[in-house]
């Protein structure tokens, strides 16, 4: 592993090409909140201040609520094609600024630049896929079975979401439920994460840019959010609540919105298990497993978290991982030398350092890696352990860290037991150059998504989530939508 040094002039907030608000988006409008409180946006590469934003209170929050409701009715009637069109534009708009968008999320997130980059483009194509779903959303009619009449089901807009995003993906992570929300013809409330609120607020300047007729999408970044989603999920204008982030706030979150039954969706955490079988090419499983385990520095919901590796070939895997590793350069996102950026905040690297320790404690050993860096910012070392004991809390936990555990198995059975022993089930990934083989194990796995020889499966044109605790509901695909409507049935004698 080696430290970047960073160049001397990296991009400021200041610098770049893009309108980013600092105050609550409501109604087409940039305003203070309410009671004029406001927090600071962290640099995770430094640990300075890049500016402070304002803080919605729940007065604001209503207020949002109030514009999303108000353009309700406006924007439901708008024509699919126009959707489609503002959508689109969206999407090159995005695609024009992706330089600029990128380095926004790196300032505030910490990720490397690249990541950034690649989270830029994944995050505009949904604008581009939804635009092209905007005008597909079909409904259907058949005879009933009795003969007697026609049974007509249409696809209507559930109404006004709110959507809670957490700071892993900044923009994506918020197009992925705009967008559909918008094909769908719903209004939006957007509360972002406090760690990383730029990159939305500057979504919600590039949507108005767009076409976005004002109050359809508001943006309320807020330290009270827990305050903030009691209110508005109590609210009986707030039909929807999609919420991206862990499972603790999201089992929350379901609590509340059963007490009035608000239509909810949940993308919540990972614990991926990446099995190397007996038959896989080795080379192809550690070109994956860098990319699963390391993609966005491991603070992924997708991140490979534990590595389960047929015995045959674990020496030579856990070797060739740790050689990789070892060649990655830490450092500041922004450095174009850098390969894995910070972690998002100190807590977050206490997470990651608690969890290596206390594998090394009950036995792990670390090949490369193992320690927090020194220094300003929050970096921790690209880190391989080997000998990881199943009882270790790094197999059970998300570590949304650079580290990536390594557990030895001897048969396939045993390898499926292990990735499904977990309340988890977002997804898996497997390689072996048996796809039989590789096709009798993905269906064995209890995961919304599988991997198969293939390190990314995350695609807007694709069905995106988990089972068991990691969620309910679908992002992307033809399904995205359907989550943002009401089916209405109409039996019809004619
Ligand atoms: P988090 O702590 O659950 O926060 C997510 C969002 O919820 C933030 O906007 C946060 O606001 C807000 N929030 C926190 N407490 C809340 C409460 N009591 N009521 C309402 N909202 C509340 O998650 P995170 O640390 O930001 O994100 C990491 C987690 O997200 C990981 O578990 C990861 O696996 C998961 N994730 C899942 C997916 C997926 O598609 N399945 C994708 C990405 C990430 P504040 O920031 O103001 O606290």
């Amino acid at each position: 592993m080696s430290i970047a040094t960073p160049p001397t002039a990296l991009p400021t907030l200041a610098g770049l090409g893009l309108t980013v608000p600092t105050g609550l988006w409501i109604g087409g409008e940039e305003r203070p909140a309410s009671d004029g409180s406001s927090f600071g946006v962290v640099d995770p590469s430094t640990g300075e201040t890049l500016t402070t934003v304002a803080s919605a209170s729940v007065e604001d929050a209503l207020a949002a609520v109030d514009a999303a409701e108000a353009a309700a009715a406006g924007w439901r009637a708008v024509a699919p094609r126009q959707k489609a069109e503002i959508l689109r534009r969206a999407w090159e708009l995005m695609t024009e600024r992706q330089d600029d968008l990128a380095a926004l999320i790196t300032l505030e997130n910490g990720k490397a630049l690249g990541d950034a980059k690649g989270e830029v483009a994944y995050a505009a194509e949904f604008f581009r896929w939804y635009s092209e779903e905007a005008v597909r959303i079909q409904g259907t009619v058949e005879t009933a079975p009795s003969g007697t009449n026609r049974i007509l089901v249409t696809h209507q807009p559930v109404g006004v979401c709110l959507l809670i995003t957490p700071w892993n993906f900044p923009a994506a992570m918020a197009t992925r439920k705009i967008a559909p929300a918008l094909a769908a013809g719903c209004t939006v409330v957007l509360k972002p994460a406090s760690d990383t609120p730029l990159t939305a607020l500057a979504m919600a300047a590039i949507l108005e840019e767009a076409g976005v007729p004002a109050g359809v999408v508001n943006v309320i970044p807020s330290r009270r959010s827990g305050a903030l989603s009691s209110k508005l999920l109590a609210d009986p204008r707030v039909r929807k609540v999609s919420f991206t982030g862990s499972t603790e706030v999201g089992r929350m979150l379901l609590a509340e919105s059963a007490k009035t039954v608000v239509n909810a969706s949940m993308e919540l955490g990972g614990n991926a298990p990446f099995l190397v079988l007996e038959k896989a090419d080795i080379d192809e499983a550690v070109a994956g497993a860098m990319i699963a385990k390391l993609r966005n520095g491991g603070e992924a919901c997708t991140a490979a978290n534990r590595f389960y590796v047929h015995s045959s070939v674990v020496d030579e895997f856990s070797t060739k991982l740790a050689a990789e590793f070892a060649e990655l350069t830490v450092g500041a996102g922004l450095d174009p030398a850098t390969r894995i950026g910070p972690l998002v905040n100190a807590e977050a690297r206490e997470k990651v350092e608690t969890l290596v320790n206390g594998a090394v404690s009950e036995g792990a050993r670390a090949l490369v890696g193992g320690s927090s860096i020194a220094g300003d910012g929050y970096f921790y070392e690209p880190t391989v352990l080997t000998g990881v004991p199943q009882t270790a809390a790094i197999l059970s936990e998300e570590i949304f860290g650079p580290v990536a555990p390594i557990v030895v198995f001897e048969t396939n059975e045993e390898a499926v037991r292990l990735a499904n022993d977990t309340e988890f089930g977002l997804v898996s990934y497997v390689y072996t150059t048996d796809l039989a083989e590789g096709l009798r194990v993905s269906e064995a796995l209890e995961s919304g998504m599988v991997g198969l020889n293939r390190a990314i499966v995350s695609d807007p044109a694709a069905p995106f989530g988990g089972v068991k605790q990691s969620g309910l509901g679908r992002e992307g695909g033809h399904e995205g939508v359907l989550d943002y409507t009401e089916s209405k049935y109409i039996a019809v004698s004619w």
